[in-house]
């Protein structure tokens, strides 16, 4: 009896990527509505199927499209907006402030669309994906035809489509309910990454996927400074930190695992993770290698992601598998490990199990959907063939195969592309949009990186605050009678702290831009322990404001803030062009000395050797005001014991201003 199919596909090497790598040749793929009725050789289709249409593939190789296991689509908008900077930099610095100004509905749907065309042409049938709006990215995806794992984003930090993350929870809830079930979208939620969540974050987005048997999709351990951190803040490195958040109760995915042990590896496996490795992320932010080799030792499932088309900088599936290979060679020493074969195997069958969607795509198996693509390997660069080891077609696909080569590519038993022609796609419009983002985008951070200040506002997410302070310096030789001094009644002290200071001053070649105070506060207890740590970036504003008789300053701080970065990451965001070191011991008094609050700073200036310094000063708020406690401060200085001595203030700034 002849079974129905609505298409036949013949003449062509059929690799299955099956478990066994089951091929054909000549092959034949039968396809009925959305999925796949039959797979095998031509002859035995031929006698066994009867299709109302047939269609000869030329002798090209007919597989499965290939699954790139995480991107972030939109972001081909900001392909090229920003290199060779570190991870924390790259993301805090530059992608997330232009996404929170420019990341809009209008903005996700053409950035899909473009990358939608990439993929299609490269010969991706599937992808996980992670960014805002996503149910944008959504609508573009299934417009095209293509299938894909949409994960909306949610983090602790504002994002563009949420002021809080409970917004983009709810969001997250409605529009996986809305897009259930959907034949090509499978929705799902993505807390962003440990270090952009908060324990509650995860622990809400985990219950969610579970709630609604969906992906989770996230970032884990990427960078060697996120599993450092992990272990500082939380004891323990990033997979038991976030199994104990209970995230391994949703089927989760995680993007590049590259810094894991054996034991996280294996705490994957039992919970039956997916995980993603993007050689060329990896590589390009030099984040490191992830133990591929050990992960599919122990049957983890494996796929291979491009990573978001800004850190790539594309979407090529094909470069990415070679280099996955290529990574499983040189990591391991070992030119047998991770053969074409393998490779091949985690961009398709791997991948889609990653995706927790290996029951519907991955392989080339009867009831699976019709997701396939023809590959022309007659091309010169392509050529010859041998037929001696038949993993040498393997070979062929990883190592010399381009995704050029890719000339169809069906999606759900429908073409999105006919002999290297778009089916559902228009392209002519969207580089034209595409170029008017960029314009505006370079508009908006040329403006950003005229001023410090808009840098620190851009990343800081505070708003611009000044403060005035006036300031009396001194230098001093001894501080035994000022010890004494203070204790007298006439000032009376609020509060006494004793400090360790490490401050780093950046300076920059326009001196109207201020400087940038980074600065260490170990705060010390009575035996001189450490008892507190505190980091605060501060900008000053240019060296004084104006300047009273008897060396008192009227000093500007326009802001300042906890520093939540560390210090490279500020210089490397920054580009200061000089750098001043200034370490000191601090005894500190908040007092009233004539009704009026002061601070009495008694500095040893050690780095560099300067010995101590005397500073008295008060926040102001006026001009007048200013002239007044000016006035009080110079009086306090002498009634300490000091009397004001010539340029002293002016030393102690040219320290900043020219240092060595
Ligand atoms: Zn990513």
């Amino acid at each position: 009896m002849t079974k129905k199919a609505d298409l036949l596909l013949t003449n062509a090497i059929v690799l299955t990527m099956d478990e066994n790598l089951k091929s054909y040749e000549p092959g034949a793929v039968a396809i009925k509505g959305d999925s796949i009725l039959q797979v095998g050789t031509e002859a035995d289709l031929r006698q066994e199927i009867s299709a109302s249409e047939e269609l000869d593939c030329g002798g090209k190789v007919l597989m499965p499209g290939l699954v790139n296991a995480h991107t972030h689509v939109p972001m081909t908008l900001l392909r090229g907006l920003a290199d060779d900077l570190r991870l924390d930099v790259w993301l805090l610095g530059y992608m997330m402030p232009v996404e929170r100004e420019f990341v809009s509905k209008d903005f996700v749907r053409l950035g899909t669309q473009i990358a939608c065309v990439e993929l299609i042409r490269t010969g991706v049938t599937s992808f996980a994906d992670m960014y805002y709006f996503e149910e944008e990215v959504a609508r573009a995806t299934a417009e095209a035809g293509m299938r894909a794992v949409c994960s909306q984003t949610v983090m602790k930090f504002p994002a563009p489509d949420a002021d809080f993350y409970e917004e983009s929870l709810a969001a997250a809830r409605e529009y996986i309910q809305r897009w259930h079930g959907h034949p090509l979208i499978v929705p799902s939620v993505a807390p962003h990454a440990p270090y952009t969540c908060t324990a509650e974050i995860l622990q809400a987005t985990a219950a969610l996927a579970a709630e609604f048997d969906v992906p989770l999709h996230t970032h884990l351990s990427e960078t060697a400074i996120e599993v450092e951190n992990s272990r500082n803040e939380h004891g323990m490195p990033v997979i038991p930190y976030v199994k104990k958040q209970n995230l391994f109760d949703a089927k989760v995915l995680a993007a590049h695992c590259v810094h894991v042990d054996d034991g996280e590896i294996f705490t994957l496996q039992h919970h039956k993770a997916g995980v993603a490795h993007n050689p060329s992320s990896n590589l390009k932010l030099a984040s490191g290698f992830a133990p591929v080799m050990k992960m599919l030792e122990v049957g983890l499932n494996v796929g291979i992601g491009t990573d978001g088309p800004a850190s790539n900088n594309d979407l090529d599936m094909f470069e990415e598998v070679r280099l996955a290979a290529f990574l499983g060679k040189v990591t391991t020493n070992d030119p047998t490990a991770l053969p074409a074969q393998t490779a091949l195997s985690m961009a398709t069958r791997l991948g889609a199990k990653a995706l927790h969607i290996g029951d519907l795509t991955g392989t080339l198996e009867s009831g699976k959907r019709a997701d396939l693509i023809l590959v022309d390997i007659s091309r010169l660069h392509n050529t010859p063939r041998f037929r001696r080891d038949h993993n040498g077609l393997y070979a062929q696909l990883v190592y010399a195969a381009k995704s050029s080569d890719v000339t169809d590519v069906m999606v759900n038993g429908k073409w999105l592309m006919r002999g290297q022609e778009l089916t559902t796609l228009d392209e002519s419009e969207l580089s034209a949009n595409a170029q008017e983002y960029a314009r505006r985008i370079d508009t908006f951070l040329i403006a950003r990186e005229k001023s410090v200040l808009s840098k620190l506002v851009a990343i800081g997410g505070a708003t611009e605050s000044e403060t005035f302070e006036v300031q009396a310096k001194a230098r001093i030789a001894d501080p035994a009678p000022i010890l004494e001094a203070v204790e007298r009644s006439e000032v009376e002290i609020l509060h006494h702290r004793h400090y360790r200071e490490y401050d780093v001053y950046f300076s920059f070649s326009d001196p109207e831009q201020g400087y940038l105070r980074y600065r260490e506060d170990e705060s010390l207890d009575e035996k001189g322990e450490v008892s507190k740590v505190r980091y605060r970036l501060t900008m000053l504003g240019p060296a004084r404001e104006y300047q009273f008789p008897s060396d008192v300053l009227l000093s500007r701080s326009r802001y300042i803030a906890p520093a939540t970065h560390s210090l490279r990451f500020y210089r490397e965001y920054f580009n200061p062009n000089q750098e001043t070191v200034v370490e000191k011991d601090r005894l500190r008094w908040r007092v009233l000395y004539h009704g009026t609050e002061f601070y009495i700073n008694l500095d040893n200036v050690k780095v560099p050797d300067l010995g101590y310094f005397l500073e008295v000063k008060s926040r102001t708020w006026s001009r007048r005001d200013a002239e007044y406690k000016a006035n009080l401060a110079t009086d306090l200085l002498r009634f300490l014991g000091v009397s004001p001595q010539e340029n002293i203030a002016e030393d102690y700034v040219e320290l900043i201003e020219k240092p060595g």
